[in-house]
């Protein structure tokens, strides 16, 4: 082995959802949104000129920041923004997880908290979701060296009712706590109305499923002004230029149709309780969905057996291979037609 191959760092990366290029196919396996963005958007990239393109971007991207600060009722100095909620979830850990102490996040979870600690050196700890996969507040009480959680939690679909986020907030005030709200939209209240009283939780959000742009890469975060001028301190340390023009421009713009967003939602949430009510009707078993997806598993069938028969008819969900959770299927609520798709081949299983 040559010298350098010694001394590179070796990391076992994330692995995201498929993404096959296929022209007809049923993707029902990263929790895309099935309908198009607002078109507001699609309107602000058409008109977006293209010549802009010789500079660079606002690097405090003060358009969209001041449009989500808007949004929110909350002043600007307390909102971040950055390439997706994975790039602003990315940041926060290199900003808040400096302790020796090990961080807290579910056992049954989004894998890429564990992948993130383990690239930045960060220890970390995952207190089990009970049988029923739902959080123990108490097992968050314990001394740590910040604690992250997404409510809803991915891949199980369930949401923690608020109260039960506050009270693991008020056990730990010296700690950054992390709530991940990437489904918040699809399910209950929101901890943004906690972060006036909690000045050390940030709550993060995403574009890519209520507001169909996963394509686009916006994700953002808000917390006191402290927490938030940190964590543009690291940004800045590493990659001022993020967010680029035509992402800027056309996330501003979604921001202004509400009523477009609302009923989108609207759709999904009525597909999600029929497709449930389908699911029930065919023997799966699944925790209350409260995001864009269900997490299904059936007492007869294998997980992997049904991931692959799927699979052959062009019918993408997803399936994890822990042992926990290795006979569910991650199931994102399409169309109606797509979801139609998905029964029909179903009902062929044998
Ligand atoms: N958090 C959770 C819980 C997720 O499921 C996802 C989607 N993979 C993300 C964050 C990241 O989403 P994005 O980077 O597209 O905002």
């Amino acid at each position: 082995m040559k010298l350098w191959q010694d001394k590179i760092r070796r990391v076992t990366p994330y692995t995201p959802g498929e993404q096959p290029q296929k022209a007809r196919m049923v993707k029902l396996n990263t929790n895309e949104n099935p309908y198009p963005p607002s078109p507001l958007a699609a309107e602000a990239i058409r008109r977006f000129d293209t010549d802009r393109l010789r500079l660079y971007p606002d690097p405090a991207m003060t358009e969209l920041v001041e449009a989500l600060a808007a949004y929110h009722g909350v002043a600007a100095d307390m909102v971040f923004a950055g390439v997706g909620s994975d790039d602003v979830i990315a940041m926060a850990f290199q900003t808040y997880f400096n302790s020796d102490k090990p961080i807290l996040f579910p056992d049954v979870t989004y894998s890429f908290y564990s992948v993130w600690a383990e690239l930045f050196g960060i220890p970390y700890a995952r207190p089990k979701l009970d049988a029923e996969f739902r959080i123990d507040a108490s097992t968050y009480f314990g001394e740590n060296g910040g604690i992250i959680i997404p409510n809803p939690n991915a891949p199980t679909s369930i949401y923690e009712p608020l109260e039960s986020i506050e009270e693991i907030l008020r056990h730990n005030r010296d700690v950054v706590v992390i709530i991940d709200e990437a489904y918040i939209d699809f399910a209950g209240a929101s901890a943004l109305e906690l972060v006036d009283t909690y000045d050390n939780l940030l709550v993060v959000r995403t574009f890519s499923k209520s507001r169909s742009m996963a394509g686009m890469r916006i994700g953002y975060a808000i917390g006191c002004a402290e927490l938030i001028k940190a964590l543009n301190d690291v940004k800045y340390s590493f990659n001022s230029y993020t967010l680029n023009r035509l992402s800027i421009a056309a996330g501003t713009a979604s921001l202004k149709d509400e009523a477009y967003f609302a009923a989108q939602i609207e759709k999904i949430k009525a597909t999600r309780a029929k497709t449930a009510a389908r699911l029930k009707d065919m023997g799966f078993v699944f925790p209350e969905p409260a995001a864009n997806f269900i997490f299904a598993r059936h007492p007869q069938r294998r997980g992997e057996d049904l991931l692959a028969f799927l699979r052959e008819r062009d019918i993408y969900v997803r399936h994890f291979k822990e042992e926990r959770i290795r006979e569910y299927l991650r199931i994102t609520i399409g169309t109606e037609e797509e979801m139609e798709q998905l029964f029909c081949a179903l009902a062929e299983y044998q």
